[in-house]
């Protein structure tokens, strides 16, 4: 076996385990999804440019089947779903507290790093704050919108 065969294998096998361990049934599609979703270390990826990108792999996976298995990867807490309008969502591997930057003139979205967002609700830290009568609040995500400065 080649190195970079047993390269593939070993991400194949970590990234199966992984989704075991959260809980998500293994099948060949979500494997290869997944397998592509991670292969690049942190970043935020459309459905749509997923699938390009599994297409371009030689993967032929129904967009569907791409939606259906992010969903359950965010069901899961493996990815985070950012909703930027209701014809638009990202989806981002990086589950750790951060927030984001919008770049509305490519729809890039940019990592923010907690630490420099401060959100008060009712003067104070939002974990601390009341929610809506009877619900509480699970987390907080800021999306701020950029546009190119022409000056
Ligand atoms: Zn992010």
């Amino acid at each position: 076996m080649s190195d970079s065969a047993r390269e593939s294998q070993q991400t194949q096998e970590t990234i199966a385990d992984r989704l075991k361990a959260h809980g998500v049934r293994l099948t060949e599609q979500r494997l290869a999804i997944s397998r592509c979703l991670f292969a690049r270390g942190h970043r935020h990826l459309t459905a749509e440019q997923l699938k390009d990108e599994l297409t371009r792999q030689g993967e032929k996976v129904a967009l569907a089947t791409v939606y259906n298995t992010l969903h359950q990867l965010t069901k899961a807490g493996m990815i985070k779903q950012i909703v930027i309008d209701p014809q638009r969502s990202y989806f981002d591997t990086n589950t750790h507290r951060h927030h984001h930057f919008f770049i509305e003139d490519s729809g890039k979205l940019l990592d923010i790093p907690h630490e420099r967002v401060q959100v008060r609700l009712d003067d104070c830290d939002p974990a601390q704050a009341l929610g809506p009568e009877g619900m509480k609040i699970t987390s907080v995500d800021v999306v701020i919108r950029v546009q190119r400065d022409p000056k």
